[in-house]
């Protein structure tokens, strides 16, 4: 499982998902596009259905608690951890949208 947006590895998604909020979400700050939010998991949320990428989707998947009652979530979280697992296939490869 490789961190989407420092490429850092981990072993399980527990712990990336621990990485990514305590590492990335510390201050409602949205990584991707600098602007801050009241809740940037929503904003993940609206850019995974906005663009619908593995990228935002995987955002929004690792910024989520850990069982959500949310459709969404489940419906994604196939696509997000062969997303997340395939390593080297991050960053680079997605358009951000960035205005
Ligand atoms: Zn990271
Ligand atoms: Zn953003």
């Amino acid at each position: 499982m490789m961190c989407p947006l420092c490429g850092k590895e981990y072993d399980s998604l527990s712990g990336l998902k621990v990485h990514f909020r305590t590492v990335h979400l510390t201050n409602g700050t949205c990584p991707v596009c600098g602007k801050h939010f009241r809740n940037v998991t929503k904003h993940f949320y609206r850019k995974a259905l906005e663009t619908n990428s593995a990228f935002f989707k995987a955002l929004y998947f690792l910024a989520k608690e850990r069982r959500p009652r949310c459709a969404y979530y489940r419906e994604i979280r196939g696509e997000v951890i062969a997303f997340l697992s395939n390593g080297g296939r991050w960053f680079e490869d997605q358009d951000f949208g960035r205005v």
